[in-house]
């Protein structure tokens, strides 16, 4: 079984679109959304619920109201200023460190787990898909990627699948480096601008760093072939094989309004060019 990451260094380059397509093309795959700050997969592929789950991560204070005198000594200690003047917990603002609860001099703040996000098994009409959501200014995203691929390797290695598709997140954060473990080859789609270079380049050493084979595509290419040179160039002097390049196409927008990966929706140039990638990357992995 291999697992192939799609990534990109910054947002908006097409890595969603792109993992859509190859998602339509792979047989006997268990699909991965990793990118659980702002999934989007899931538009594409319209995914039945099979199982939810809580993601819990860290701990949370709740104030007994009936043992509170409102004295103030938590919204004195807090230094993260999350007790409000009416000594109610901002949630947002709070790190959940516990000292509130260890100052309290009625023991009226406990803490309890935090339940930070959500954790989905769904169907899907390309197999299933592995998916979550996390909460609006929660943290641990990396921790919540880990669980979401144990997930899919438990999915992948019931059903015996052959391979695991992954959209990671954009960037190089905390989620993007859980993204990055243990894949056998991570797929950076970038697009042909200075900005989309240097990203792509910082995206490119993380995956190096932890060992990772990369591989470039080129996302609407053909809007500046100037810059796409420059990143065949780049590519060329690090022993980075470019996959492919992917024309700009208005077909790729109407698909994603009707909520069709491109390969469905059966217009266009950039239909070929993505199917010519995942021929070569198919080969390229044996699967
Ligand atoms: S420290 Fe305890 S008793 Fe004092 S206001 Fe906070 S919760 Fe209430
Ligand atoms: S747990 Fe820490 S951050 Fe949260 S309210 Fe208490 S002292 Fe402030």
């Amino acid at each position: 079984m291999k697992e192939l990451l799609v990534i990109s260094g910054k947002g908006g380059t097409g890595k969603t679109v792109v993992t859509g397509a190859f998602a339509s093309l792979a047989e006997n795959t268990v699909i991965v959304d990793c990118d659980v700050d702002a999934a989007d997969l899931h538009l594409l592929l319209s995914p039945t619920v099979k199982e939810a789950h809580l993601f819990k991560s860290g701990l949370q204070p709740v104030i007994d109201e009936e043992r509170c005198t409102r004295c103030g000594t938590c919204r004195t200690v807090c230094r993260f200023d999350a007790v409000t003047p009416k000594l109610s917990i901002s949630h947002i603002d709070c790190e959940g460190c516990g000292f509130c609860a260890n100052a309290c001099p009625e023991q009226a703040i406990e803490m309890i787990e935090n339940v930070s996000g959500e954790w989905y098994i769904s169907e899907t009409r390309y197999g299933p898909f592995v998916h979550a959501k996390l909460g609006i200014a929660e943290e641990n995203s990396g921790k919540l990627v880990t669980l979401v691929k144990q997930q899919a390797r438990s999915v992948a290695e019931e059903s015996g699948s052959d391979l695991i598709l992954i959209d990671g997140s954009p960037g190089i954060g905390c989620p993007v480096i859980a993204s990055l473990a243990g894949v056998d080859c991570a797929v950076v789609v970038t697009e042909p601008t200075i900005s989309g270079l240097h990203d792509a380049g910082r995206v490119i050493e993380v995956a190096k760093h932890f060992d990772v084979p990369v591989k470039v595509v080129v996302n609407k290419f053909d809007l500046n072939e100037e810059m796409t040179q420059k990143t065949e160039e780049y590519c060329r002097n690090n022993g980075i094989a470019v996959l492919g390049k992917i024309p700009f196409c208005e077909s790729v927008v109407r698909a994603t309004v009707e909520g069709k990966t491109v390969v469905e929706y059966d217009h266009g140039e950039a239909k070929p060019a993505i199917v010519k990638i995942w021929k070569t990357l198919e080969e390229e992995l044996g699967v």
